[in-house]
């Protein structure tokens, strides 16, 4: 059980975004037998910096160190559908699959954006667009 006991449980916005956020790991995770230390520890770590940057950039940042730590973040630029390389701005599916926009038609994202998101878990160089789109993606499913 994770205790929340931070300020932003009055914010409704935040609040609500946070149980959405929650609710994706109870699914990941209700199969399994033991859940290991480091989902505690990267829901705390979240839920400390809920507040102070945008919430959805927050998740975002947690879903890349998740994705890294089960093997499956995806920084190879190739498209997951046609296999070939991707040039420029990436396409992300479900679970961050990286695709060619006229692959899948979603909102691009650009390349530079999301080096600095893998390799530093950084959204820094991502528009707010950007972070809106890669927070609809987290909720289909992590
Ligand atoms: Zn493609």
């Amino acid at each position: 059980m994770i205790h929340i006991g931070y300020k932003w449980i009055n914010n409704h916005k935040k609040l609500h975004l946070w149980q959405s956020f929650l609710g994706l790991f109870y699914k990941h995770l209700k199969d399994a037998h033991e859940i290991d230390d480091f989902y505690f520890n990267l829901l705390e770590e979240a839920s400390q910096s809920w507040d102070k940057q945008s919430s959805k950039r927050v998740a975002v940042e947690s879903y890349i160190k998740l994705l890294e730590y089960e093997g499956r973040l995806h920084t190879e630029m190739e498209c997951f559908l046609c296999h070939h390389k991707i040039e420029g701005d990436i396409s992300l599916i479900r679970a961050y699959l990286p695709t060619h926009k006229e692959c899948t038609h979603t909102l691009p994202i650009n390349q530079n954006g999301l080096k600095e998101l893998y390799k530093n878990k950084s959204s820094l160089f991502l528009s707010n667009k950007e972070i809106d789109r890669l927070w609809h993606i987290l909720l289909e499913g992590l």
